[in-house]
């Protein structure tokens, strides 16, 4: 949800700029800018779409400091003019979030003679910077951000001074420490290979970044340390390793993601042990797929512990009155640790007086900051906007939680590690995806942990390739969406459950009888022999534990999504109108 980066330093800051947002674009890609000093003239560069088009604009300028910013618009559509760096005067700013009264400040800024040639709601921000502004950007910094509301990254910089204001107040922001140079970035990704440690600002902080040092402050400006840690991404690979997508990449890491994670739990499961030792109620929280993977932590933890458990959405939970207390625990499910909505639902379980579990793949992020304890998804970065590795990872790490909340011994994953590595090298399904791009709708059914991964499957079809369609229980289809079922449909039914297999079969006959494609993922001997001669797609997946199999019919649905992503000329890592890390409400 937009990428900021910041450079000042001995090498050109240009450069390291562009390179910076070519890491960030899974953040937002629908416009791209940045501003510089060179011979001490500001200058503002910006262009609509994706962040190859600053290059010509970028390639020969020569800068020791700058600013870049890629964009998932919220306020005004993309466009040269709506894109960032916003300049008033002899300050250029960058900006993720949304300032909620913007409207109210443009206002009193036009009545000022302030000229707005933007729809953003960011731009404000560069008028009261300027109005602000009496010789020093810092101060004029910390009376802008105090008035405003709404959630910011900023940073800004000025033609008369050789140094970097940033603050910020619930969306992302980290420094980079170098030496004889330093950075400012949204996330650690965009740092990978750059710099070795780095620090993470705090709601209400402000900074200043100048080549030879870093100096943060209150929002009093008094100064205040913050915590230096290493900078995880330091050596991260972040190349396509050969693979045309990201997503296919990724995909291909699945297996990693499940072993990482078992191995990285190790590390935390005496605390997780004493957090959730009197624990007698399990809240999952995720957003988009992260919910999707806390349907089945749910699953879990209701099966193993035998407790009342809840999955909701961050969005939901925020604004409900959640019936919780301190014997509840609340695990907040995030890849990036910032999703807005889960760390809000995060922070009111928290004044509830929950036990709140962080699950996330980010491991210096505001969720890792704020909850008691950790549950580490070891996935490494993801850079294609659809999830895969992360939700795989997410499970992995539900399952030996919830595991370990029941006092129970978890299966070892390095079967289940085996058995994904199979899926991905051998499953098939390029003869499916065809049909599937061609088709109307595409709906994803299957019962308890197999509907979980169905509404996974659905929404990660839609998310890449556009088709659209929904993710149901199988025994509900005859309540509603069998009306849609017709020639152009596909219905693709997940049954790894013994148990619920035979009702699962019927739900593939109703749609059969009236007309509807149909395709199954299976482990089930009988259905495989049942169905085979009745549809040309049904796909073998390896026998495995019932628990385990979401981490199977996983890949299946991902390959699916990717394939038919690719089938009708999409691309798969950047998806329209969406942004990986959703930062804003
Ligand atoms: N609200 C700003 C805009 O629409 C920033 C959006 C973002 O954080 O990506 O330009």
């Amino acid at each position: 949800m937009c990428g900021i980066i910041g450079y000042t330093g001995r090498r050109n800051a240009s450069e390291i700029i562009y390179q910076g947002l070519k890491r960030l674009e899974y953040r937002g890609y629908d416009s791209s800018g940045a501003a510089y000093l060179a011979d001490g003239k500001l200058s503002v560069v910006k262009k609509e779409g994706k962040v190859e088009k600053l290059l010509p604009l970028l390639k020969d300028v020569k800068s020791s400091l700058g600013i870049g910013h890629t964009r998932w618009a919220t306020h005004g559509v993309p466009s040269d003019t709506n894109s960032h760096p916003h300049r008033s005067g002899n300050i250029a700013v960058v900006h993720n979030g949304i300032i909620e009264n913007y409207a109210e400040l443009k206002g009193k800024l036009i009545s000022d003679n302030y000229k707005f040639v933007s729809d953003t709601d960011s731009e404000v921000v560069a008028h009261l910077l300027n109005k602000n502004y009496s010789g020093n950007l810092l101060e004029a910094m910390q009376k802008t951000v105090k008035m405003l509301k709404g959630s910011y990254a900023l940073i800004a910089i000025c033609d008369s001074e050789n140094r970097i204001i940033a603050a910020r107040y619930k969306s992302p922001l980290i420094l980079g420490y170098g030496s004889g140079e330093n950075y400012l970035a949204s996330d650690e990704p965009a740092l990978a290979g750059l710099c070795e440690t780095i620090s993470i600002l705090q709601d209400g902080d402000i900074a200043e970044v100048s080549s030879e040092s870093i100096k943060i402050y209150d929002e009093n400006l008094t100064p205040v340390s913050r915590e230096v840690f290493p900078n995880l991404a330091v050596c991260c690979d972040l190349g396509l390793d050969n693979c045309p997508h990201y997503m296919l990449k990724e995909l291909r890491e699945v297996p990693d993601s499940v072993r990482f994670t078992e191995r990285a739990f190790e590390g935390i499961r005496q605390k997780l042990s004493a957090i959730l030792s009197d624990v007698n109620r399990a809240v999952f929280v995720g957003c988009g797929t992260a919910y999707h993977a806390a349907m089945i932590g749910k699953r879990y933890a209701e099966s193993f512990a035998r407790i009342p458990c809840e999955a909701e959405t961050g969005g939901e939970f925020r604004y409900k009155q959640p019936v919780i207390d301190g014997r509840t625990a609340v695990f907040a499910i995030s890849q990036s640790g910032e999703t807005a909505d889960t760390v809000e639902a995060a922070r009111l379980a928290l004044s509830l007086g929950a036990k709140v579990v962080a699950v996330t793949n980010s491991h210096h992020s505001e969720l890792t900051r704020i909850a008691h304890v950790v549950v580490p998804v070891a996935a490494g970065p993801e850079i294609c906007v659809a999830a895969t590795k992360s939700y795989t990872g997410q499970v992995a790490a539900l399952y030996l939680t919830a595991n370990l909340l029941a006092k129970r011994q978890p299966e070892k994953l390095d079967k289940v590690y085996d058995l994904c590595k199979k899926t991905v090298a051998e499953l098939n399904i390029g003869s499916l995806a065809q049909v599937c791009a061609k088709a109307r709708g595409v709906y994803f059914l299957g019962r308890d942990l197999d509907y979980a991964v169905a509404v996974e499957g659905s929404l990660k079809l839609k998310e890449v390739s556009y088709v659209p369609g929904e993710g149901y229980p199988s025994g509900e289809l005859k309540h509603g969406t069998l009306a849609l079922i017709d020639e152009e449909t596909v219905s693709v039914f997940i049954i790894c459950d013994d148990l619920l297999a035979d009702k699962s079969v019927n739900a593939v006959e109703q749609v059969r009888s009236r007309g509807g494609k149909t395709a199954v993922f299976t482990n089930v001997d009988r259905v495989i022999e049942k169905l085979r001669s009745e549809t040309p797609y049904v796909f073998e997946l390896p026998r495995c534990d019932k628990y385990l199999s979401p981490l199977l019919s996983a890949i299946a649905v991902q390959k699916l999504a990717y394939q038919t992503a690719v089938a009708l000329g999409r691309d798969p890592d950047k998806p329209r109108n969406l942004a990986k890390s959703v930062t804003v409400e």
